[in-house]
């Protein structure tokens, strides 16, 4: 159950955001502090038991200290229990566990009473193996009489797994088994399908872009497969606040799911600053790297220091105070880095404190998890660095502050992450320190985007035919499909299965559509993405590290790539793409590797288009060619030390991108000579990327752009960006419906950005592959502005 023990901690004083963000932003560092927003406490909203609970459950409940509810709670109870599909969007620590475990547990103790002793089943559905194995512990630690709770992934014991399929009433698992054990199995499943009642989804804001695609499919096989057995299973899904998160469920599942979004559980106030790193003294020392691979692009000193070395600083400073912190830093490297920053600073002034601080990169096994719960809460540690992975995993209830380097990705993660401060009776304090990035940048100046809007959509698209196409083979292979399901499938779903019939992958005979080959359907999907991957092979041991789908293949593990895998170091020897593996050997040559490319796009066809003035804004399909041809290799301080030729096919890419165009002389009026368009065009494409999740939940890694003085589809010069999975994911699409926002804050960061020529924080992408030439910083303001003057006034 994630309800915090609310009750005041008897042994600390109450915190003082206001004290402790004066001592940070004391001195020169005043004008590092850009905002400061108050969030308002929020008082708890009760509702009583409802009176179809059984008795054990609330027992159970009240044995654990839990006698009351909070509103939302009730509600998403009530719902699932009356059959409706439900989805529960509330705020991190509000207890959303509960909402359907009441349900839940209700169920499998009334079914306890059949003849089998298992009338009624569940399933429980999370991203990740921790999550699912939290969940256990917290079913467990209720200890309802009767209920028999299993967790069943890729580590369950073949002994353990049939006990489970045969007795287990809750089974906690993740979708990756569900696609490729249980339902290609579905009839040893049988008698367990055929009582399920719920299908918990939690966290489903996770299931975004592709990875949401992917889901909503495996939804729609589990929910005919379970319709084989007589069974319609009630969804319950739990999400962090999205903004529509009815709407996103009802992608996900393909049925109508109501949502619950009153949040009632109640919140101290907290006090939230946004912080914008100092510049760099000259002369001083190289900066920390924010993720290792992704900075020293222009050889050029950046502008200001990084969000590490900022957040190291300020994470220190509050261990001084005495208040007890966590930092969250985007990779886990990013997360090494801050704490010996921190330790380092500390050693100097308060050598006894360097101690108190810890890294935490997610991962560890349940013992070491608790080992740090415990200096956490006796107060042992008081500084803790992490990347995100804390979400899932361990307990750090009780803390004042939080600090976040660099943007999360989303809003809702922002938030979320924020939340991870507060205990009860007193304020806390978040602190945002904006990284060398546009978005960053963008967002310590301009404080409306986090604190005046709602947190954005999560986008899917169920209909994408390269995830649809696989999944329907799969769906044939473990039932014939039939006419009647088609309508499940969405509209797409006759064409991909006529084209799957041409390729001989299924059979078409009179009562429906079969699986025609020998080997197993849901071998050829992997739900974290499309497409083949590569494994990443360690020479000495032949250990497989990890996978990279084959499309990043070509720029991140080429030969002579220096690759960062979980926080270690590789430089790899040797890619074939024959067999799909990445030799690699262990160590850190000094140097970093950057991958160069050229890359052109065709335009299959403009799905939707609409004209502003002269220009031209497309949505729709291109084909995406990209050469990797060379690699640069780089020594910390941005010296190229050489430029070595790489022999790589050229890949292409089907998917949907947003373009527009604009004619030459229009260009040359406002001020883009023909010879800047290039420089322009290209700049204004890499800050566009940049912005990008502020309109759509992408990162900028989902996405890639191409632009180009003379489209030979346009005839005109064109800027394009495009989502970096197969068919789309639904980014794009998102940035046309919202051009009109899209390049207005893309516009302004570019101009509001205090370097002269470019930097990171602007239009430098870490991920170009021309090495960031040619950009025009100047020129894309002049080029955006010019497009913005003809924005139809309601956009
Ligand atoms: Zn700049
Ligand atoms: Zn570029």
């Amino acid at each position: 159950m994630s309800i915090p023990a609310r009750t005041a901690s008897a042994t600390r004083p109450g915190f003082d955001p206001d004290a402790a963000l004066a001592r940070l932003a004391a001195g020169d560092r005043a004008p590092r502090l850009r905002h400061v927003h108050e969030v308002p406490a929020r008082a708890a909203q009760l509702a009583d038991w409802p009176d179809w609970v059984d008795p054990s459950v609330y027992a159970a409940c009240a044995g654990t200290g839990v006698t009351s509810l909070w509103s939302h709670q009730r509600e998403a109870a009530d719902l699932a229990h009356a059959g409706s599909h439900v989805v529960m969007a509330t705020g991190t620590a509000s207890g959303k566990s509960l909402g359907y475990l009441l349900p839940v547990l209700t169920a499998l103790v009334e079914g306890s009473t059949a003849p089998t002793g298992r009338g009624a089943t569940a399933l429980y559905l999370s991203p990740t193996k921790a999550l699912a194995a939290d969940q256990l512990a917290r079913v467990q630690g209720l200890a309802v009489p009767g209920v028999r709770a299993a967790t069943y992934d890729g580590d369950t014991p073949t002994e353990e797994r049939r006990w489970i399929r045969d007795h287990a009433q809750l089974v906690l698992t993740n979708p990756d088994l569900v696609h490729h054990s249980l339902l290609p199995l579905h009839e040893r499943w049988a008698p367990f399908l055929r009582r399920l009642r719920y299908v918990v989804i939690d966290e489903c804001h996770v299931y975004r872009g592709v990875f949401g695609s992917h889901l909503a499919a495996l939804l729609r096989r589990l929910r005919r497969v379970c319709a084989r057995y007589g069974a319609s299973p009630t969804f319950v899904l739990a999400s962090a606040t999205v903004r529509d998160p009815g709407d996103h469920a009802t992608k996900l599942v393909g049925l109508p799911v109501t949502p619950v979004t009153g949040d009632g559980s109640p919140r101290e106030a907290m006090t939230f600053a946004l912080w914008e790193p100092g510049t760099l003294e000259p002369g001083g020392a190289a900066p920390l790297v924010d993720d290792p691979g992704e900075v020293d692009l222009s050889g050029e000193t950046p502008a200001r220091r990084s969000a590490t070395s900022e957040a190291a600083d300020l994470l220190a400073e509050l261990v001084e105070a005495g208040v007890q912190s966590v930092a969250f830093a985007r990779s886990r490297a990013g997360v090494e880095a801050l704490a010996t920053s921190c330790r380092r600073t500390l050693e100097e002034v308060q050598p006894h404190l360097a101690g108190a601080v810890a890294a935490y990169r997610g991962g560890y096994l349940p013992e070491e998890r608790r080992e740090l719960e415990r200096a956490l809460r006796t107060g042992r540690i008081l500084g803790l660095a992490a990347t995100n992975a804390l979400e899932l995993g361990i307990d750090i209830s009780g803390l004042d502050a939080v600090l976040l380097a660099g943007w999360p990705g989303t809003r809702a993660s922002l938030w979320q992450q924020a939340g991870r401060a507060g205990r009860a009776g007193t304020r806390s304090l978040a602190v945002f320190v904006a990284a060398d990035d546009p978005l960053d940048t963008y967002v310590v100046n301009h404080p409306e985007v986090v604190f005046g809007q709602p947190v954005e959509s999560t986008v899917l698209d169920p209909g994408n035919p390269h995830v649809l196409a696989p999944h329907l083979a799969a769906a044939a292979a473990e039932l014939p499909l039939r006419e009647e399901d088609l309508a499940m499938f969405g509209p797409g779903a006759r064409g991909l299965l006529d084209a799957l019939v041409a390729r001989g992958i299924l059979r078409r005979r009179p009562h429906g559509w079969f699986w025609a080959r020998s080997d197993r359907a849901s071998d050829h999907v992997s739900l974290r993405g499309a497409g083949d991957v590569v494994g990443i092979v360690e020479k000495r041991t032949g250990r497989v590290l990890g996978t990279v789908d084959e499309a990043s293949a070509h720029s991140q593990i080429h030969t002579g790539a220096v690759h960062v895998h979980q926080g270690d170091t590789y430089v790899v020897t040797e890619l074939d793409l024959t067999t799909g593996t990445a030799t690699a050997v262990r160590g850190d040559p000094g140097w970093s590797t950057f991958a160069q490319s050229v890359s052109a796009f065709d335009i299959v066809g403009a799905q939707r288009s609409v004209t502003w003035g002269p220009v031209e804004v497309s949505f729709g399909t291109v084909r995406v060619h990209t050469q990797v041809t060379s690699f640069l290799r780089r020594l910390p301080g941005g010296e190229v030390l050489g430029t070595h030729p790489l022999e790589l096919p050229q890949r292409t890419l089907t998917t949907k991108a947003v373009w527009w165009t604009m004619p030459v002389g229009w260009l040359a009026e406002a001020g883009v000579a023909e010879v800047d368009i290039p420089g322009a065009a290209h700049a204004a494409e890499h800050a566009g990327i940049g912005m990008m999740p502020l309109v759509a939940t992408s990162d900028r890694w989902d996405i890639g752009g191409v632009s180009t003085a003379l489209h030979p589809d346009t005839g005109l010069p064109t800027i394009m960006v495009y989502d970096g999975h197969p068919g789309g994911a639904g980014f794009a699409e998102r940035a046309y419906e919202a051009f009109g926002t899209w390049l207005t804050v893309t516009r302004d960061t570019v101009q509001a950005c205090r370097c002269e020529t470019g930097c990171p924080a602007c239009v430098q992408s870490p991920k170009c592959g021309n090495g960031n030439e040619p950009l025009d910083k100047a020129a894309a303001v002049r080029l955006l502005s010019a497009v913005l003057r003809h924005a139809p006034s309601t956009d």
